[in-house]
Parts: C-alpha cells; sequence; structure tokens
C-alpha cells in the first residue's frame, strides 16, 4: 500500500520544526526505517510530516570529562563505529551491531530509535543500561528525561506531540568496568527474541556496582534491580548464582509470539544474563 496523502515540511532547524509540530496531527520523519513501513501499511495517517534530516548540527558524538552526548540525527551506524564510543561505551557500540542490517543501520537515528520505542529494540534498553538523559524541545523550551522516566509502554514514550528529542547524554563508564552484550534472533539482522546487556564496576577485587538491562521480554526495556542488588560485593570467580538469574527473570514479563512462547523467552534471558555477567566480570577483571 502507499501512504495517505500528507502534507511535507523540511525544517532547518529545531525551532522551525517545533513551530511545524506545533500545526497538530504532525509527525517528525528522521531515517524513515520505522515511520514509512507504518504509513504504507496506513496504520498511521498524520496531515503533515516534518522532515527533520537537513537540520544541520544534530548529527554529532561530542565528548566532554564525564559524558558522551549523541545528537538525535546520528546514524546507528555512526555509533557503530565511532572511535569515541569505542573507548568509553564499547558496550554500546557492541549493542548496535545487533540493529537490524547494515543499510538500516546507515539511516535509522538515535532519536527516531528511542523516540518509536520498539519492545525489542537495542537502544532503549541501552538508554535504560547506562542511565542515559533524553534533551527534549518544544516550542517552549527544553526539558530534560531520564531514560527510566521516559519509556512508557509499547511504542509509547513521554514525548508530547510537538516535542522533539534532539540528544541524548550517556554517563561514560568508570574505570574497572567490564560490560557484557549478549542477544538472540531469529536471523541476524532480525529484532531479538531477547537481549541483556550487563556492567559491572569493581573495587577491591569485588563488585561495587552492578547494571543489568534486557529488551525483547516485556513492553518497555527493563533494569534488574534486584539482582543489581545482590551482586553488591560479591566477586563471579565461579558461575553467577541461580539466585541472581531467577532474580532476572523475576523482572520479564514475555509475550507468545509468532516467533516465540513467553516460557522460552524467560528461560533465554536468564540464560544471555548469565553469559552477559560472565562476559562483564572477566573484562572488569
Ligand atoms: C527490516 C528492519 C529491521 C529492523 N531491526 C531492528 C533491530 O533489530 N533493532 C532495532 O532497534 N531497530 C530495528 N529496526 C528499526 C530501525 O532501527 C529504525 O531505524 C529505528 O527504530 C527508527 O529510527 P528512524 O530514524 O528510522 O525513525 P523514523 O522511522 O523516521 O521515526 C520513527 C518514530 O520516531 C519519531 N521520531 C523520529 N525522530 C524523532 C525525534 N528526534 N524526536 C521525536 N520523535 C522522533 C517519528 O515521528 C516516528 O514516530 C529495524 C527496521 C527495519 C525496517
Amino acid at each position: 500500500m502507499k501512504p495517505a496523502a500528507f502534507d511535507y515540511v523540511v525544517a532547518d532547524s529545531v525551532g522551525a520544526a517545533c513551530t511545524a509540530l506545533g500545526r497538530g496531527d504532525a509527525k517528525i520523519i528522521a531515517g524513515g526505517q520505522s515511520l514509512v513501513p507504518m504509513l504504507n501499511f496506513r496504520l498511521l495517517r498524520p496531515a503533515i510530516l516534518v522532515d527533520i534530516n537537513r537540520i544541520p548540527d544534530l548529527a554529532f558524538i561530542r565528548e566532554d570529562d564525564t559524558a558522551i552526548t549523541v545528537g538525535a540525527l546520528a546514524r546507528h551506524h555512526q555509533l557503530e563505529t565511532s572511535p569515541v564510543i569505542a573507548r568509553h561505551l564499547p558496550v554500546l557500540g557492541e549493542a548496535m551491531r545487533h540493529v537490524a542490517h547494515l543499510a538500516i543501520r546507515n539511516r535509522g537515528t538515535i532519536g527516531g530509535s528511542l523516540s518509536h520505542a520498539d519492545p525489542a529494540a537495542e537502544l532503549p534498553m541501552m538508554a535504560m543500561l547506562l542511565d542515559a538523559g533524553l534533551r527534549v524541545a518544544s516550542a517552549l523550551g527544553t526539558r530534560t528525561v531520564a531514560a527510566h522516566d521516559f519509556f512508557k509502554n509499547a511504542l509509547s514514550v513521554d514525548l508530547a506531540e510537538d516535542e522533539i528529542v534532539t540528544e541524548i547524554v550517556l554517563p561514560k563508564l568508570s574505570q574497572n568496568t567490564g560490560w557484557g552484550f549478549e542477544e538472540v534472533a531469529r536471523r541476524s539482522g532480525d529484532f531479538a527474541l531477547a537481549a541483556v546487556a550487563a556492567t559491572l564496576t569493581l573495587s577491591d577485587g569485588a563488585i561495587a556496582q552492578a547494571r543489568i538491562a534486557m529488551t525483547g521480554v516485556a513492553p518497555t526495556p527493563r533494569r534488574a534491580g534486584a539482582a543489581e542488588s545482590m551482586l553488591v560485593g560479591a566477586r563471579l570467580d565461579h558461575e553467577v548464582s541461580d539466585d541472581v538469574i531467577e532474580a532476572v527473570r523475576a523482572v520479564a514479563e514475555p509475550e507468545t509470539d509468532l516467533h516465540a512462547s513467553a516460557d522460552y523467552r524467560r528461560h533465554l534471558v536468564g540464560v544471555l544474563a548469565r553469559r552477559a555477567l560472565g562476559a562483564a566480570w572477566r573484562r572488569a577483571a
């Protein structure tokens, strides 16, 4: 099918995009990788498409002492190949290699993936894992929202119709931090059946901070807070304990669909968490 008719506005600044969005019944188009199929299937019929691809200086990756800031128009492949990301957030670079295929990663944007919030997407999970903050602009001004508060439900985020995500701020991983990323998809490039990312920060040979995030197993990405707390003070010289893995599984709320049963996904998320934590420990130690 073809999309229903729409007006097309090319925004040349964030302000111009906000003004166009303020006209109502408008949708931003960034990489178009998620939006265009939805338009073609007429799942969405906005009156106006606001193209943000020509806004200058919105595709940056910037580094300061404590954080990496990524502009909303940065493409997935930019993160995948960025030396700054490789140095300070290698777990994010690894995650990007699991997003779709190269052609899609060349077009898909950070702002689009976070705003679309597919329940099996990697970037929302990484924003949760890394305690990211999202900067959002509208005609009224700007605000920052924590990733923890941003993802409301499947394909639903804390974003008003006239707001645009402009950048995401990702605190750098501290020294003595190891990471792991594990995903299972039916075919390379498919959305994850389940994926888990973890970081472990060590102090005096034991875990001082643990972070575990998952995707594909609930309407939104989740952190396994109880499992993280159980790991503080521990060493992972041997297997991760079954109690920790059960605490990870307890956070999952998977559904059965064409690709996998809920039981399989719940089992899988525990297996992947064990592997991701093992890799994080080995890298940290
Ligand atoms: C075959 C295929 C496989 C895929 N596999 C994966 C996968 O494995 N993992 C994965 O994570 N993704 C996957 N994707 C999705 C892909 O990563 C998309 O690029 C991404 O989800 C959306 O980014 P986009 O820039 O294309 O956004 P668009 O499609 O342009 O927009 C998506 C939504 O976000 C809104 N939006 C866009 N930018 C902004 C902004 N700055 N502020 C506010 N709202 C905004 C749009 O209005 C729209 O509602 C796949 C896509 C395809 C077609």
